[in-house]
């Protein structure tokens, strides 16, 4: 059986991934309004109810807007590690107790059929995760909103069947950009966001013929263009010698509109 996967939403105004098995229907994530991550679900025919439960990667409103909103609705379990809860449980209204799902960061876990382990990413708030969501021999990797790739995130995301990958700015655009130096600074530091070119650095020092699907994500509206990101991260690519036609799909995910669903 296999393992179905679509961003729902992905940029700086809210991201949501959804992955699906025969058993359980799963969100990373849920920052847009709840009303619109219904209508993106229901855009590629799935039926909002049967959500099985939100898992969460930081607290930033662009990663949680929603998932209160969605937990009371649907009675939805949120996973969640215990300092991200801490710091979004006064913006997230009132979720029932035995919804709140806290994981130490590092932990392995399974929803139903899914394998789901976390690790530490380098980013702005307070415990934030990148996940590695595993179906028998099938394995995703969700890596956005962190300023820098260590050897220990690079060592997870390894034998990914599908990786979806920040390519967030172009940092010339960040730094000629119309945007106050301290949110450049952030923007460009190591808690920040990665570039195009670590999003295409860090493809060439992962890959593998596991490799399937690579998603770019979390692109930037001000300092970036879905145009860009995709030849500066193909090219890097191609001179380490990957066929991006043949051995590997190279995808983009979008701020306003689903991605493709992919069936791995
Ligand atoms: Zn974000
Ligand atoms: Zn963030």
């Amino acid at each position: 059986m296999s393992i179905r996967f679509c961003s729902l939403a992905s940029g700086s105004s809210g991201n949501c991934q959804y992955i699906e098995t025969e058993k359980i229907r799963i969100l990373v994530d849920a920052g847009l309004s709840g009303k619109r991550i219904q209508q993106a679900l229901e855009s590629i025919q799935v039926d909002p109810k049967t959500i099985n439960g939100i898992l969460v990667t930081h607290e930033h409103s662009d990663h949680v807007k929603g998932v209160g909103i969605l937990s009371r609705r649907f009675n939805l379990p949120i996973y969640v590690n215990t300092n991200t809860w801490e710091s979004m449980r006064n913006s997230m209204g009132k979720v029932k107790e035995e919804n709140i799902k806290t994981f130490t960061t590092g932990d392995h876990f399974e929803i139903a059929d899914l394998g789901i382990e976390s690790f530490k990413i380098h980013h702005d708030a307070s415990d934030p995760v990148g996940y590695c969501i595993n179906h028998k021999s099938t394995k995703i990797s969700l890596l956005t909103d962190t300023g820098h790739v260590d050897e220990e995130i690079k060592k997870k995301i390894k034998k990914s069947n599908l990786l979806l990958l920040e390519s967030n700015h172009n940092p010339e655009m960040v730094r000629v950009g119309r945007y106050p130096w301290p949110l450049k600074k952030r923007i460009l530091g190591d808690f920040g966001h990665i570039s195009n070119e670590v999003a295409g650095e860090t493809i060439t020092d992962v890959y593998t013929y596991d490799m399937k699907v690579i998603l770019l994500a979390h692109l930037s509206q001000e300092n970036n263009f879905p145009e860009l990101a995709y030849k500066t991260v193909s090219d890097i690519m191609t001179q380490s010698g990957i066929d991006i036609k043949k051995d590997v799909k190279l995808d983009m995910t979008y701020r306003s509109k689903p991605s493709k669903v992919y069936t791995l």
